[in-house]
């Protein structure tokens, strides 16, 4: 497993005393219940051919909540003498989720402050990732059987890219009327990367309809963005079934990519569940991948993330293979679809991020409208589930108000400033008991809430006037 090292240091930080910040003693209250489920065998009780991969590698970390005061925060992400993995914070609350191993948590940042807040969030990681795994390796998809017999159990758990691949080709074998998939390049490792292609034929000109661009999985460990976009193509072909002329399906064109980076998913399949970037070669022997979301073009600057580092954006704009493919696509296919809504999926923290990621002081077009149909999905998840999601700017998520090149070439920026009217990042489930580690008993309640968001976005473009 590689860890975030940020090179970059302030100078005024490193005359921080730890002991004159201000932190309050003691743990964080106790929020999170530990739902290890009773029914799964602990993964080190078990034959080595019936473990999904090596576990034993995530035995010494553990994932913690910190709760930061004012200086805490930039001195993690600039400091260089703790390895630690950051997953996700909240501005709101002041927390921030790392993984780090449990010698350095305990030892080191903790000597350094001693007063520190914190949470353990994940005490047993192994097993934690163990429990994402499919509870049995039969399941595949056959061509002769019922697509949407099959679906249902296809949905009960995570699904690794082959049986992906078979569902998906199924379904186009069930609706070819309606489903097109387009294989639209090779990445690093010579896999497909496929647009899934949604569109009710009738008399309504292609060219016409209003195209939303749904993409999941480009960062590899994102399960839940993966199933959760092929989830909503399934319940789009349901309303297809029940009422075919919903002006969703005969106004809208849709394109899905449910797999944007297959190399890394199958690399949580094969060998490192926590995987993030894309898997191709950088300048440094032995450190792979790419974060495919600091690849594009659009106020691209180079990371002070070293290669190894999960943040690494490449030395030029679209270096990494599935950035390169996208823009392409979108450049070839242009006088065929105009991209009104666009929404990206992620795990998680429970956000609706919307455009700019790069710098919280350029203002978006339409910033008022913008803020208020996120506030409009958020709202639909609530009433469907009761999840409350935050919406917020993206900047401000990813910290380039801190250090600049954290936000920058992000798909959200390039998207929204090149493409679509209407961009968003979604950050799925959940806030923090499992992280990216999210049980498959979430993926149907997931899905529901965002077939709902989606319903909702939707319908705003469909009223929009331009
Ligand atoms: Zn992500």
């Amino acid at each position: 497993m590689k860890y975030t090292i940020l090179s970059t240091a302030i100078l005024l930080l490193q005359t921080i005393d730890a002991f004159q910040l201000p932190f309050n003693l003691g743990q964080l209250p106790k929020v999170f219940q530990s739902d290890l489920s009773l029914n799964q065998p602990h993964y080190s009780t078990l034959k080595h051919d019936d473990i999904p991969i090596n576990l034993s590698q995530y035995e010494d970390d553990i994932v913690v909540r910190l709760s930061y005061e004012k200086h805490l925060k930039e001195y993690l992400l600039l400091q260089k003498d703790i390895k630690f993995n950051k997953w996700a914070q909240n501005n709101n609350a002041r927390t921030m989720d790392i993984q780090i191993k449990k010698s350095d948590f305990y030892n080191n940042l903790l000597t350094k402050f001693p007063n520190l807040k914190y949470e353990i969030i994940i005490e047993d990681l192994s097993q934690t990732a163990y429990e994402t795994f499919p509870k049995s390796n039969d399941f595949t998809i056959s061509n002769d059987l019922d697509f949407h017999a099959q679906s249902e159990l296809f949905f009960e758990e995570y699904r690794n890219l082959n049986t992906i691949e078979s569902w998906l080709n199924l379904l186009q074998i069930t609706y070819p009327q309606v489903i097109n998939i387009e294989e639209i390049g090779d990445t690093y490792e010579h896999k497909k990367l496929k647009v899934v292609h949604f569109q009710v034929p009738n008399d309504i000109d292609h060219k016409s309809k209003k195209t939303i661009v749904i993409t999941g999985g480009v960062h590899a460990r994102e399960w839940i963005s993966v199933s959760t976009t092929l989830y909503l193509i399934y319940q789009l072909i349901r309303l297809y079934n029940t009422w075919p002329g919903s002006k969703i399906l005969t106004q809208l064109n849709f394109l899905f990519i449910p797999v944007f980076n297959p190399d890394g998913y199958e690399y949580t399949w094969t060998t490192d569940r926590l995987w993030r970037k894309n898997r191709q070669e950088t300048p440094i022997p032995k450190c792979f991948g790419i974060d495919i979301d600091h690849s594009y073009d659009y106020h691209w600057t180079k990371s002070t993330d070293w290669a190894c580092g999960e943040e690494y954006s490449g030395d030029i704009p679209f270096e990494a293979f599935e950035s390169k493919i996208w823009d392409n696509y979108l450049n070839e296919t242009n006088q065929e679809h105009k991209i009104y809504g666009y929404l990206d999926l992620h795990s998680y923290s429970q956000e609706i991020l919307y455009p700019y990621a790069y710098s919280c002081n350029q203002q978006p077009r339409d910033e008022e409208n913008l803020i208020e149909l996120a506030w409009g999905i958020a709202k639909s998840i609530r009433l469907k589930s009761g999840s409350n999601y935050q919406v917020l700017p993206a900047c401000i998520d990813k910290d380039s108000d801190l250090l600049p090149d954290l936000g920058s070439g992000s798909s959200l920026d390039y998207m929204y400033h090149n493409k679509a009217y209407w961009a968003y990042q979604l950050k799925l489930r959940d806030t923090g008991s499992h992280g990216f580690l999210l049980p498959s008993k979430y993926i149907e309640p997931v899905g529901d809430e965002i077939v709902s968001a989606i319903k909702y976005f939707c319908e705003f473009i469909l009223s929009d006037d331009r």
